[in-house]
């Protein structure tokens, strides 16, 4: 039996910052809803997915994170390769992880084509008491660079859902191909794209 697609369009989006500032629990908590806590950090690239409709689309999510990687300041080419967004996390009582959001950002920007979506994630905002980053300062430092933050919890749950949907939607608006092109979504993710779902319609 010849398997069709189960999507309409796949896209990819990696997940980058600090090691410590909770990518694998964002993950987690939008692909599966659930926070565990101190889950043990593994080496090697790893990936999970969720299918999200957005206006009569059916979306793969195919969302990348580093393993472990980060912790060397520097991921493999492959991780960014045809990637059509990038979810840029600190951790809003972690100074540090913030202030290094530029070598991320530099990454980011040298690793994939200039269309490439970013927004900026300041994740355990639960940690009200520890706090060493406002929103108002990272609101700047997005300005800066033309982009977007948003104040997440893996934890509790805040604003994950919103994240990731937002910058799936942000994809989408930016590559939705014009109305006459039939294959659609073809330079969205290079050869990891399916063909159309069906020959139909
Ligand atoms: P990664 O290295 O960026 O993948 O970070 P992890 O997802 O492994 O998380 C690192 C640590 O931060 C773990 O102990 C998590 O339980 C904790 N953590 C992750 N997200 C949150 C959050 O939103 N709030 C709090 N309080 N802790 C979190
Ligand atoms: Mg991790």
């Amino acid at each position: 039996m010849s398997q069709l697609p189960e999507y309409d369009e796949l896209f990819k989006v990696v997940l980058v910052g600090n090691s410590g500032v909770g990518k694998s629990k964002l993950l987690a908590r939008f692909t599966k809803e659930e926070f565990v806590q101190d889950s043990k950090a593994t080496i090697g690239i790893e990936f999970a997915h969720k299918d999200i409709h957005i206006q009569n689309q059916l979306i793969r999510a195919q969302i990348w994170d580093t393993g472990g990687q980060e912790r060397y300041r520097s991921i493999t080419a492959v991780y960014y390769r045809d990637a059509v967004g990038a979810l840029l996390v600190y951790d809003v009582s972690n100074r540090k992880s913030f202030n290094d959001l530029d070598h991320w950002l530099k990454e980011v920007r040298t690793a994939t084509g200039e269309e490439t979506r970013v927004l900026v994630i300041g994740n355990k905002s639960d940690l009200a008491s520890t706090r060493e980053v406002s929103l108002e300062e990272a609101a700047r430092y997005a300005e800066t660079n033309g982009l977007k933050v948003i104040e997440t919890s893996a934890k509790d749950s805040s604003n994950v859902q919103e994240a990731f949907l937002g910058i799936l939607n942000d994809i989408f608006n930016k590559h939705r191909p014009s109305p006459s092109v039939h294959s659609r979504g073809s330079k969205l993710s290079g050869k990891q794209n399916p063909p159309k779902k069906s020959g139909c319609c």
